[in-house]
């Protein structure tokens, strides 16, 4: 029996398992990460994992087809290095090489969101489509765009950072050093921040009451929550939120046509009430209003994502 093994590797633990040919997750095993030993250490754990995963999966060594690794970081396949993984303190660490020297079996690594949307076009929302576009709403915003059952990486990998589209030139500075960049406005951030600026205004309000009085205690389900519940601040803050999204969302309508969006990531946790606000919105931006719209579904591989489209890395 074929397996690959995924990889998924976190600020705080590492997960791996093992995947059949079908996409079925066979084992799951795991450990803390510990970044601060050195990125030596970490590597030796996750091979140990990746040998644990297929024993747990009854499967022999022989019969793992390949370790796929999702790093929530920046890799370089021409020089064979991890760039940078702010998280695990990484910065050009030689991360297949390293591997190489536990396991003799081909080694993929990519960027975890990348690796989110192949899980969801193999095993999730956008399963047999021929295009679609993930898009996680966290702190950043992640994306991944699939083409054929293959990521679209571009012609130097750096494809798809759909999060550094600057939809407001000259707006907030953004962690790549520009300013306005999407992700700016329409991640998790983004709507915390709108949330921070309505509690500051009005300190007896709904979202300042559900934080304590305390700004930096709201995160975006508080928002998203209040404004489910009608409160008019949060209500509002929702209606520039999913306009701050829309925007972005139909830029890559224009620029991809895609079977489907699927959104993942924090904020999609708010499920319904997110997908009619944005599919309404993206219908307005249209520009060719009598031609279909790609479908905008949610995420639904959730925890198993990492595991899942970091074994198909190398398929
Ligand atoms: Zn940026």
């Amino acid at each position: 029996m074929m397996v690959s093994i995924g990889i998924d590797v976190g600020g705080t633990g590492l997960k791996a398992g093992a995947v059949s040919e079908r996409g079925e997750i066979l084992s799951k095993v795991s450990c803390p990460t510990l970044p601060e030993r050195g990125f030596e250490a970490v590597v030796a754990d996750m091979a140990r994992l990746a040998v644990r995963a297929a024993e747990e999966a009854g499967a022999a060594m022989e019969e793992v087809r390949s370790v796929g690794i999702g790093i929530p970081g920046v890799h370089d396949p021409a020089r064979n290095l991890v760039v940078r993984c702010v998280n695990l303190y990484w910065k050009d660490v030689p991360l297949i090489d390293e591997m190489h020297r536990y396991l003799s079996v081909p080694v993929y690594v990519d960027n975890d969101a990348t690796v989110a949307g192949l899980a969801e076009s193999v095993a999730g929302a956008s399963r047999g489509m021929h295009s679609s576009v993930l898009i996680t709403l966290g702190t950043g915003i992640g994306s991944a765009i699939i083409i054929d059952g293959r990521i679209y990486a571009g012609a130097h990998g750096c494809g798809g950072e759909m999060g550094h589209i600057i939809t407001h030139a000259g707006g907030i500075l953004c962690s790549c050093g520009h300013r306005g960049c999407w992700e700016r406005y329409a991640s998790a951030s983004g709507l915390i921040r709108l949330g921070q600026e309505i509690a500051k205004r009005n300190p007896d309000g709904v979202i300042a009451r559900k934080s304590g009085g305390n700004p930096e205690a709201i995160d975006a389900r508080m928002v998203l929550d209040s404004a489910k519940e009608g409160d008019p601040d949060a209500m509002q803050a929702f209606e520039t939120y999913t306009e701050e999204l829309a925007i972005g969302l139909s830029s890559i309508v224009v620029a991809l046509d895609p079977e489907m969006i699927v959104l993942g990531g924090g904020v999609a946790g708010a499920g319904e009430f997110l997908l009619q606000a944005v599919r309404k919105k993206i219908a307005e931006y249209a520009i060719f209003p009598d031609m279909p719209l790609p479908r905008i579904e949610l995420a639904i591989t959730g925890n198993d994502a990492g595991i899942i489209g970091a074994a198909h890395l190398g398929r």
